[in-house]
């Protein structure tokens, strides 16, 4: 059974390891739910997953970015060290190192894609996290228990994505609008894409979906083989970013040429 923050605090502190910790995480609001509290009205799955046409995306269109960042109070700092992104976007060649070739397509070289958490089938991140802060839930969806994380960055170290951002600085004072109905974390967490389980709570999809001009985005129930999405990837080509690692990405890349 997972320690609660105080005691791996206390832990952490005995070995010379806790002290880095700031003690406003001591004050973050235990918001995020654990599995078991679903509404009615709510959107669920057996598992999670989405599906890009990275052919309808518009290049370098930021309306997906805009609409996560501004729905979860994602700070915006000036310096680089600092940021702090949820969704973002990249080269094609970046993204699929190993579909980047001297024949690729001009239209593919030159394209931008999404980029988030991939809410893995079998995430290191969740294996590395010492306090189980970070947590798979049943239906797919990799957690972030903020309250639970104390700052140690392994889940960084894991993640073969880059899909978590470490709050080095307190983030309140960097968002430009504050949405009273998503908590602000603090400085010393580390946080990330959470598949807008709050949203999805709610029965409406996630941010970046509901934003898209080009309805590129399709999120869905991979376990039910009548859903849309499964009708999706059942249709051509999908890619999966560095699905050689064994991680089990859940985000597909669809490419109809
Ligand atoms: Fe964890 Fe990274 Fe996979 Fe997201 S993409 S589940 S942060 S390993």
């Amino acid at each position: 059974m997972p320690l609660n923050r105080r005691e791996i605090l206390k832990i952490a502190g005995c070995l010379g390891l806790g002290l880095a910790c700031p003690p406003m995480i001591y004050e973050l609001a235990a918001k995020t739910k654990r599995p078991g509290d679903v509404p009615a009205s709510a959107l669920t799955a057996g598992s999670w997953g989405m599906a890009i046409d990275i052919a309808k995306c518009r290049n370098r269109c930021p309306d997906c970015i805009t609409a996560c960042h501004e729905e979860h109070n994602v700070p915006s700092f000036l310096d680089s060290r600092h940021q702090i992104r949820w969704i973002g976007s990249e080269p094609f060649g970046a993204v699929f190192p190993g579909q980047d070739h001297r024949m690729l397509p001009e239209s593919l070289k030159s394209l931008s894609v999404p980029v988030f958490c991939n809410h893995c089938d079998n995430p290191p991140c969740v294996r590395v996290c010492p306090t189980g802060a970070t947590f798979k839930r049943p239906d797919g969806i990799t957690m972030m228990d903020y309250h639970r994380c104390i700052g140690c960055r392994f889940c960084m170290a894991g993640c073969p994505y880059g899909s978590r951002s470490m709050n080095w600085r307190e983030p309140g004072p960097a968002v430009k609008k504050i949405n009273p109905n998503y908590p602000l974390r603090a400085a010393g967490v580390v946080e990330k894409c959470n598949f807008c389980e709050e949203r999805l709570a709610q029965g409406k999809l996630p941010a970046c979906v509901a934003a898209c001009p080009q309805k590129a985005m399709t999120v869905g129930d991979l376990a039910d083989e009548r859903s849309e999405i499964r009708r999706l990837l059942s249709g051509g080509l999908a890619l999966r970013r560095r699905g050689e690692l064994g991680t089990g990405p859940q985000v597909y890349y669809l490419w109809r040429g």
